[in-house]
């Protein structure tokens, strides 16, 4: 297959492509090739003051977005949605060349980012507020209104479904929006800027700037206008953008972050498919998933054999060139991802696990690591507590109900968790008392608009999906009107 052309590098602002104030740019790679794709313009604090200008002139009282009847934007929301279903194969292909994602899931992304905007479509005239009964002479109601200049912080994993959720959150709620991609995967958000120009949303209303975290992405989370920022990344950067957030103008602040999500099978579940799954739950997207199932608890009657099954299942797993069709898993997104997954699983052989299979870097360039499976994993070492982002799955004993589910929940994360079994009284047993903002059970990964997700602990604060999500981007505003008192007894 030949590569897709790139055709937008230039930061999106005011609906135009512009080249940043600095005139910089920087490159990004192809993570399969680990060679330049191009150069992309670089934004920093002054292109992030002009973006959240024309969002805040784009937010103005009386301005065409303020003005647009909720209907009339839920018309564009679907519209974008089609703008994508009818480009979705040039955008997988863009996707995969940038990201290295493999061309089906892609694709699959690309259907379902559509999906879930036409999902919020259905919102945009249904957000309303409630009469509430209050005691005396009084009329009380609430609005539910947009919070106001949204900055959305996006990471390199799913560049697309990612910076879709957010974007159709905020525009459902009348919002607008400043959105800095990663700057790993820079070139499938400027192709859905160009889309958002081409559905016919006004100016201003959502702006696109690549460039780096600790410039653009700072300025964002530190920015004064910036009224709610959402943020989905590792827990070290959430950290500072809740910082950002407290010694600016205490912006709200939504984080999405790490995980170490526990899977836990039972030795009643049905063995072949549970291994099944736990092996796609972590190594789809070469591991590069924050939901990922890197906790893989097994019950001692059955770990052997799941051992040696998971195992097998690795060794047949297919890794290389993410545009054959056959391809299971492509690269990791760049060295640095490589050498921290490299360092955890040497850390992994020092601290006494057994590597059963992988471990080493895959083919002689790009950047690939072999499907990598240990067994005997303890709950102390670094590869069952550190989140790797990588292809290596861990694989855990555990005797009991009680003790699993103590040990589940000892993590500092708390995104997501599975259970396979047989046994509903276990399942809910799990399902009730894991620390997870999601559980899944006989099955993983399941995930779509309707579905709020996001995580306890440090994993997260606030959820994004169905109407919890939605509540982020809006501002509750309570109004009371007297009434003379006869109104009210008639
Ligand atoms: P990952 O480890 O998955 O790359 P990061 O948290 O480093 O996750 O990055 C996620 C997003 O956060 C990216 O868009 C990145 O540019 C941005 N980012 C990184 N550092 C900062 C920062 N100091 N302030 C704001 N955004 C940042």
């Amino acid at each position: 297959m030949s590569l897709p052309e790139v055709k937008y590098t230039q930061l999106f602002i005011n609906n135009e492509f512009v080249n940043s104030v600095s005139g910089n740019s920087f490159t990004t790679i192809n993570p399969t090739t680990a060679e330049k794709i191009c150069n992309v313009q670089e934004a920093d604090k002054a292109d992030v003051d002009l973006a959240v200008k024309a969002a805040r002139e784009a937010f103005k009282l009386g301005s065409p977005w303020r003005r647009m009847d909720a209907s009339q934007r839920g018309r564009l929301i679907n519209k974008l949605a089609g703008l994508i279903e009818r480009d979705a194969k040039y955008l997988a292909a863009l996707e995969t060349l940038d990201n290295g994602m493999i061309i089906g899931t892609s694709f699959g992304v690309m259907i379902g980012s559509a999906r879930q905007l036409r999902y919020f479509a259905g919102w945009a005239d249904k957000i309303q507020g409630k009469t509430i009964p209050i005691d005396g002479d009084f009329f009380c109601y609430t609005r539910y209104e947009p919070v106001g200049v949204v900055g959305a912080i996006v990471p390199w994993n799913f560049p697309v479904f990612l910076l879709t959720g957010k974007l159709v959150n905020a525009l459902t709620c009348g919002n607008t929006i400043v959105i800095k991609p990663a700057e790993q995967t820079p070139l499938t958000a400027l192709y859905i800027a160009s889309l958002v120009k081409e559905a016919g949303f006004p100016p201003g209303v959502v702006n696109v700037l690549p460039g780096y975290g600790p410039t653009a992405g700072a300025a964002i989370a530190e920015h004064m206008d910036v009224d709610f920022v959402t943020f989905t990344g590792s827990t070290e950067v959430g950290h500072l953008i809740q910082q950002a957030s407290g010694k600016s103008n205490l912006k709200r602040v939504a984080l999405e972050m790490g995980g170490k999500s526990p899977n836990i099978v039972f030795a009643d579940a049905d063995l072949d498919y549970a291994v099944e799954v736990s092996h796609r739950g972590l190594f789809n997207h070469s591991g590069q998933v924050c939901l990922a199932a890197s906790r893989t608890f097994v019950q001692e009657e059955i770990y052997d054999e799941f051992v040696r099954k998971s195992v097998a299942r690795a060794k047949r797993r297919v890794i290389g060139n993410p545009y054959l069709k056959t391809t299971e898993g492509g690269p990791q997104i760049n060295q640095e991802q490589v050498d921290k997954i490299m360092d955890l699983i040497e850390s992994g052989k020092h601290q006494g696990a057994k590597l059963e299979c992988g471990g080493k870097r895959h083919g002689d360039k790009g950047y690939f690591i072999e499907s990598t499976v240990f067994s005997n994993v303890k709950d102390d070492m670094r590869i069952a507590t550190e989140e790797i982002f990588g292809p290596v799955q861990q694989l855990i004993k555990f005797k009991t109900l009680e003790e699993v589910s103590e040990r589940a929940n000892k993590t500092k994360y708390g995104l997501a968790a599975a259970v396979f079994t047989k046994d509903i009284d276990k399942a809910i047993s799990i399902a009730n008392t894991v620390s997870a903002g999601i559980v899944w059970v006989n099955v993983y990964g399941v995930m779509g608009g309707p579905v709020p997700f996001g995580g306890f602990k440090m994993s997260g604060i606030g959820r994004e999906g169905g109407e919890d999500g939605l509540m982020e981007y809006l501002e509750v505003k309570t109004v009371i009107i007297k009434q003379p008192g006869q109104v009210n007894k008639l």
